[in-house]
């Protein structure tokens, strides 16, 4: 999900597009020039009708784009980084970098986007009418009243009490407030998102039985996606639930096969990749972590050059982003992962290279906890 064209930053946050947005918009801008805007206002040029339709997507992009940053916004000043956020075919998805603390924090991230389309929706009526009453007849009252009703029906929508949803937060964060149980609260939440995505899936249906197949594809469509959103909302709580007070310590590989520095690229397939057929091993200098060497950079160097090239050579650099510290938590150190797209991290702790952790090694620690039901 993070692939996609990098718009701009807010508030040190990048903004991206996925590829899906653009049908979406295409979509978005090509039903209101071709039906809502003609019924709204019949015998305008063709011309005007596309103009006010992609003004129209255009601003709805921004509401979108808004209220993910507010929802950002309050994860900020909670002390949660957020990754960044990507605007897909739904609307937008802010990446957070963990989940929050405490019930209170939660309520307060989840409201805010909700609030944030509920003012809009109102700076918009406001507009609309303003428009009205000082340039009677005008286009852009339609424009600014659609974008009244769509931001209306955000507000709506987001706060369907079914998780991951923003009402789904909602209803988390008052359960896990009551309970003091975040896993029950979450498994609840998730519980009533699947029944409200399968009621979504069969108003589809009835819909497409009944002759509205568009709004009956688009029923079933998010239906789908919220069903599986809340599945796996649910399956990451407990992941984390099951790993908590693992550390990275705990897990690791200690006894690490790395690669010294000044070993020469033949040597490294001979001694290395064919001995252990790992597709990366780390590079060091006595103990001290230098890089990373991968397969991949191997076969892109010519055969030829194998004999007097060394590792340090064509090694990639590590990044902090990249490395793990042994008091790390597991579930830190599996999204770290996740991020990088990388199965396994070496692991360091003052520059010196302590250790190796795989995702197998944490998924499997886990599959042993949740069989045994803890
Ligand atoms: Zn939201």
């Amino acid at each position: 999900m993070d692939k996609g064209i990098k718009l701009f930053k807010v508030f040190g946050i990048q903004i991206s597009l996925n590829y899906s947005w653009f049908i979406i918009f295409g979509l978005i801008a090509w039903s209101l020039a071709q039906g809502y805007f003609p019924q709204m206002r019949p015998d305008l040029p063709l011309m005007t009708y596309w103009l006010m339709g992609l003004i129209t997507a255009l601003l709805l992009f921004l509401s979108v784009l808004l209220h993910e940053l507010s929802h950002s916004y309050v994860a900020l000043a909670s002390g949660i980084e957020i990754k960044g956020i990507t605007l897909f075919i739904f609307g937008g998805l802010a990446r957070i970098s963990r989940e929050p603390s405490d019930a209170r924090t939660e309520f307060k991230i989840a409201i805010a986007g909700p609030a944030a389309s509920l003012a809009l929706a109102l700076v918009f009526w406001l507009s609309s009418r303003g428009v009205d009453f000082l340039m009677p007849g005008s286009v852009i009252s339609s424009i600014f009243y659609y974008l009244f009703l769509i931001n209306g029906i955000l507000v709506a929508f987001n706060l369907i009490p079914g998780f991951p949803l923003d009402g789904g937060r909602l209803l988390r964060a008052y359960l896990w407030n009551r309970t003091d149980n975040l896993k029950e609260a979450t498994r609840i939440a998730s519980r009533v998102g699947k029944w409200f995505a399968l009621l979504l899936i069969f108003a589809g249906f009835a819909n497409i039985i009944t002759g509205r197949l568009l709004n009956g594809i688009w029923f079933v469509f998010i239906g789908m996606f919220l069903r599986q959103a809340a599945a796996e909302s649910y399956q990451v709580v407990v992941l984390q639930h099951s790993l908590e007070g693992v550390k990275v310590r705990d897990l690791m590989t200690s006894n690490v096969i790395a690669v010294d520095e000044g070993l020469s690229v033949a040597e490294l397939v001979e001694g290395y990749f064919f001995k252990y057929r790992y597709t990366s091993f780390p590079v060091v200098s006595g103990e001290e972590l230098r890089g990373i060497i991968t397969l991949k950079v191997v076969k892109k160097l010519p055969r030829e050059e194998w004999a007097y090239k060394q590792v340090r050579d064509i090694m990639s650099g590590v990044f902090s982003d990249a490395v793990l510290h042994p008091d790390e938590s597991a579930v830190d150190a599996l999204r770290k992962m996740t991020t990088e797209e990388k199965g396994r991290l070496p692991v360091v702790e003052g520059g010196r290279l302590k250790g190796i952790l795989a995702r197998n090694d944490i998924m499997s620690l886990y599959k042993v906890k949740s069989d045994l039901g803890k």
